[in-house]
């Protein structure tokens, strides 16, 4: 190994643990089992080598939101047998590269992927769990601040039912990032309540994907069981243009 690979090591190896920390204080805090928290390690922009100082370090999940670097990614760590979660906007004609290595799709914002996905995974032999993607920013459906994805609340519970509808794929339960505005607590919160509401129904739909490097805390206190994590374990990204 050289001496930057070394050193890019220790640097995520410092960043783990700072994170890990974070996460342990923040279940303390709320009077939770840091067992029931997965961190997912989000890897976009960085390389393979990368996963694999993360994979060395105990980290078993990776979550990707571009198929073209997702995949290549996936292919290349295949020995290491880590559970890939895909978190970005999906469009339907990648759904079969992303049911080959997926374990987990967090960002189903409509019925017609979910089919995509049912049909796509069904064909390849595999499972896939999937999360509904809710959209938690209030009065900006049209998007003053952008859409951030995903279904409005009101329409999650009917989009829970297309997920269980298909064979090849379990419904996990929510996803939700933080608005931009406004206090993620309260966001999170409401994310809360609605993933009540879908796992009366369906109860295996337990997890709750929410919280990211700035707002990790709020989402524990609100009942996350998944944490994507990106900046805080790999630093700050370079801005994708296009
Ligand atoms: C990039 C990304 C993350 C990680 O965000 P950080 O702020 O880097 O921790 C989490 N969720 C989604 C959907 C992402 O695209």
């Amino acid at each position: 190994m050289s001496h930057t690979d070394s050193a890019r090591a220790e640097q995520i190896r410092a960043n783990l643990r700072v994170a890990r920390d974070r996460i342990e204080t923040a279940c303390d805090k709320a009077g939770r089992d840091p067992a029931e928290v997965t961190m997912i390690a989000v890897t976009k922009t960085y390389p393979a080598e990368d996963v694999r100082i993360l994979a060395s370090s105990g980290v078993t999940d990776i979550g990707e939101n571009r198929d073209q670097e997702a995949a290549p990614k996936a292919a290349e760590t295949a020995d290491l047998e880590l559970t890939w979660h895909f978190v970005g906007q999906l469009q339907t004609n990648k759904a079969r590269s992303v049911a080959s290595y997926a374990s987990v799709v967090h960002s189903v914002d409509r019925a017609r992927l979910a089919r995509a996905l049912g049909t796509r995974a069904e064909a390849a032999g595999r499972r896939l769990t999937c999360l509904v993607q809710v959209n938690l920013d209030e009065g900006s459906k049209a998007g003053v601040l952008g859409p951030r994805g995903g279904v409005d609340p009101a329409d999650a519970l009917e989009l829970a039912a297309r997920i269980d509808e298909q064979e090849a794929l379990d419904l996990g339960g929510v996803m939700a990032v933080a608005p931009l505005e406004g206090d993620p607590s309260t966001a999170f919160g409401r994310l809360e309540v609605l993933a009540d509401r879908i796992r009366d129904r369906y109860p295996r739909a337990t997890m709750i994907s929410a919280g990211m490097s700035t707002d990790l805390e709020a989402a524990v206190e609100r009942g996350a069981t998944h944490l994507r994590i990106g900046t805080a374990l790999l630093g700050d990204r370079e801005p994708i243009v296009g």
